[in-house]
């Protein structure tokens, strides 16, 4: 089984509950949604190549392997790298379900770990591959980020991924509503009260501005009437400069 990649590369993760681990990235190419903000635009269609970066944190020197890769494959370029995580992420990895499970079949036995970085939108995909999965970070796209409601597919898909370590990422922009939040919190908490919700500010991109300082502590403050761990959390890897 192969799969389409487009990065192969090792830095310090830079969101969510794991910020500050060493990690291998693989960045599977496809994506079912297509969010403003998305930083990874690149990875939308397959592509002929894979980049595999030589050194850690830094975009300077790239290798190229041609798609699509094996299982075997990866766990030969990354040898080279010392994380015992990996994070699985994209564009959105679970278009990818069955070469996860035999990915993980494949690496867990060598000591790695594997975390899903998903859009919390491919549920029954999930189901596919949930067993190999040590922990998941579900994004919870709000509307107004998104440009649909994926509500209902959210709550389908963490009723699954609840089996599982997981937190949620919220994107926060400019734009969210407090009416917004307040929905995804019932929501989220009907499911699974006891989560860590890591709010995200937005790196400005596109049409999508950053939130201030006080919406982003009036935010916390809602959320926490709803969830005990409620975290603000930017991506580090951006202000560390590091890929
Ligand atoms: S789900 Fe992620 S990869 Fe897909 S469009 Fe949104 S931000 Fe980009």
């Amino acid at each position: 089984m192969k799969a389409n990649l487009s990065e192969i590369m090792e830095s310090i993760q830079g969101e969510g509950l794991l910020a500050g681990s060493r990690q291998v990235f693989l960045r599977f190419t496809g994506c079912n949604l297509r969010c403003e903000y998305c930083d990874t635009p690149a990875s939308y269609e397959p592509l002929p190549w894979c980049q595999v970066a030589e050194e850690t944190g830094k975009g300077d020197l790239w290798s190229q392997i041609q798609n699509p890769l094996s299982v075997q494959q990866i766990g030969s370029l990354i040898k080279k790298y010392s994380s015992q995580w990996i994070s699985l992420t994209g564009g959105e990895p679970l278009l990818w379900p069955d070469f996860i499970k035999e990915l993980g079949d494949y690496l867990k036995p060598q000591g790695y770990l594997l975390l899903l970085e998903t859009n919390g939108t491919l549920f029954q995909q999930l189901e596919q591959c949930l067993s190999c999965l040590d922990m998941i970070s579900m994004d919870y796209k709000l509307p107004s980020t998104a440009g649909a409601d994926y509500a209902r597919l959210h709550a389908q898909f963490l009723s699954v991924a609840a089996a599982k370590p997981i937190y949620i990422k919220m994107v926060i922009d400019s734009q969210i509503k407090r009416a917004e939040l307040e929905s995804a919190l019932e929501t989220i908490t009907d499911i699974k009260p006891d989560i860590t919700l890591i709010l995200q500010p937005v790196t400005p991109r596109g049409n999508a501005a950053a939130p201030s300082m006080e919406q982003l502590l009036d935010f916390q403050q809602l959320c926490q009437r709803k969830i005990a761990d409620v975290r603000i959390i930017p991506q580090i890897h951006k202000l560390m400069g590091l890929i």
